[in-house]
């Protein structure tokens, strides 16, 4: 059972398999959102630091890649089950850190382990091709091997899920791994590597480095440092993109969002606006496939706008370690006066507030309640930018191609809904939405661990997405063998 402290603690680095303190003299506050209370001082680590850690992985990874894939493996399917058999701890310490709901931290600690129960796959989705014939006598195939050591750099809304989309898979194809955790839910990561090292993983394989930008930057910057991962804000990610791979590391750059939903005058209402409901709201809003914008079709509008606003009234606020909270907090004081800004410049654009989420919001943590915007338009800034927080734009438009047009003027490309019984409009939707990851008729179609996430435009920088067999391909690169073989002779 893993022991949750929530005491004020000075957090440590986790580097070869020790907890260690960070040389930085500066730490930074770890807030629980939903209380304001400082649950633990998190290191703002510094350069000495990631050397150390990038030094212990490179030392790691020549042992650990030699490791046949196989016995790694075995090492994965461990670490499941120790997940699995504390994933209620690791629930509750996501939603003390993240603000999120129990439940949704339930969610979000199976969507980690479905990532490590992938991983484990590893002997099957390493193989590699073969061509008996591909000349006179001459065959040719190729094999996965890692790439050395990798860097993993995550956000504050999933501290399971995300870290998990990168180090199960990096490790069980034989790389080692430094991964600095978001500064505001620095806490999960611990348990984590506890677990991975109590499934048998060797020192130094799995190393956290705590802090923020300085980190970042040491990880961009170290030759010793292959490749690169983040999950993380736009203009964060273009940055990591654009300095990583200046130094000639491979990045994937997962960003912001602002996901549309289309809702046709075919659709069930009262489904739609249920989904609509848990997509926009739960978690906060801060989901990188929340629900932003509604697009519906002018002659449901009304309806659709109505039953909304109902459900919307209904959402329990609160902190998600009580019984029936739907809507937790945003994680800090400054997200919440940036969503009350945001409420701001919607009245100020012309938009018409139908659910004020100031209203009836708890003072004791960092609470915003569900907030509808109806006349919203593309020119208004709480359509353009990503707020990450519950506040929800509708637009109302003639028809289906009106909706998609609408959409694809957004920057961001990372997931769009529609809610139709009509097949023809899903494939006209399917085949002209600028998004990588549709859903039909359900709110968040993040794609399970098995497929990639993948977002186009600015929510995603890079080739290869997080996930499925993209990751495979991220985190190994090939050797491609010719070979020639003379015919034996016999006597
Ligand atoms: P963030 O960009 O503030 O932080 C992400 C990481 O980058 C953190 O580890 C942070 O320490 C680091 N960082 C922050 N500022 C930096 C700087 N100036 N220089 C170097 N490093 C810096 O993001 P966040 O607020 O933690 O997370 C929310 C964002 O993540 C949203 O935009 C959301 O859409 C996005 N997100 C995207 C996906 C996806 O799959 N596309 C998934 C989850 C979250």
């Amino acid at each position: 059972m893993v022991e949750v402290k929530t005491a004020v603690r000075k957090l440590k680095n986790y580097i070869n398999g020790e907890w260690v303190e960070s040389k930085t003299t500066q730490y930074e506050d770890v807030y629980n959102p939903a209380t304001k209370e400082i649950i633990a001082r998190v290191p703002l680590s510094i350069k000495e630091d990631i050397e150390y850690a990038t030094e212990v992985a490179k030392e790691a990874f020549e042992k650990w890649s030699k490791v046949p894939v196989s016995r790694r493996a075995r090492i994965l399917f461990n670490y499941h089950q120790l997940l699995q058999a504390n994933k209620d701890e690791l629930a509750r310490l996501i939603t003390i850190e993240n603000g999120k709901n129990l439940s949704e931290a339930l969610g979000e600690v199976g969507r980690g382990i479905e990532n490590v129960e992938f991983a484990a796959g590893a002997p099957t989705l390493m193989m590699g091709d073969s061509l008996a014939t591909i000349a006179t006598d001459i065959e040719a195939a190729n094999y996965r091997y890692p790439i050395g050591v990798v860097g993993g750099i995550t956000p504050f809304n999933f501290p399971m899920m995300v870290p998990c989309w990168m180090f199960p898979m990096a490790i069980a194809v034989g790389n080692s791994f430094i991964l600095k955790p978001s500064e505001r839910t620095p806490l999960l990561a611990e348990k984590l590597v506890e677990l991975f090292a109590e499934a048998g993983l060797p020192k130094g394989v799995l190393n956290i480095v705590h802090g923020a930008h300085d980190v970042v930057n040491g990880i961009l910057d170290h030759p010793d440092i292959k490749a690169i991962s983040f999950v993380g804000s736009q203009p964060v990610g273009e940055y990591v993109y654009k300095r990583g791979s200046e130094n000639l590391k491979r990045i994937q750059a997962l960003t912001g969002a602002k996901n549309h939903s289309i809702v046709l005058n075919d659709a069930d209402i009262e489904d739609a606006t249920s989904n609509i409901i848990a997509s926009a709201f739960g978690s906060a809003g801060e989901r990188c496939m929340a629900c932003a914008v509604v697009t519906v079709e002018e002659d449901v509008a009304d309806e659709f706008i109505a039953k909304l606003s109902e459900k919307a009234v209904d959402v329990k606020i609160g902190n998600g370690l009580d019984d029936g909270i739907f809507l937790g907090p945003v994680i800090r004081e400054e997200n919440r006066k940036r969503t009350l800004n945001y409420i701001e410049k919607g009245i100020e654009e012309g938009a018409k507030l139908v659910c004020d989420g100031r209203e009836n919001a708890p003072e004791n943590g960092y609470f915003v309640g569900p907030t509808i915007f109806d006349g919203v338009t593309t020119d208004m800034t709480i359509w353009k930018d990503e707020i990450f927080a519950p506040v929800l734009s509708i637009i109302r438009v003639k028809n289906l191609k009106e909706a998609i047009e609408t959409a694809n003027r957004s920057e961001f490309a990372n997931g769009a809904c529609i809610y139709t019984s009509n097949a023809s409009a899903i494939r006209y939707f399917r085949e002209n939405i600028d998004a990588g990851m549709l859903g039909i008729n359900l709110g968040v179609p993040a794609p399970m661990a098995f497929f990639p996430f993948s977002g186009w435009k600015s929510s995603f920088y890079g080739t290869v997405h997080a996930n499925g067999k993209d990751s495979v391909e991220f985190y190994t690169r090939k050797k491609v063998v010719t070979a020639r073989y003379v015919e034996p002779t016999f006597e």
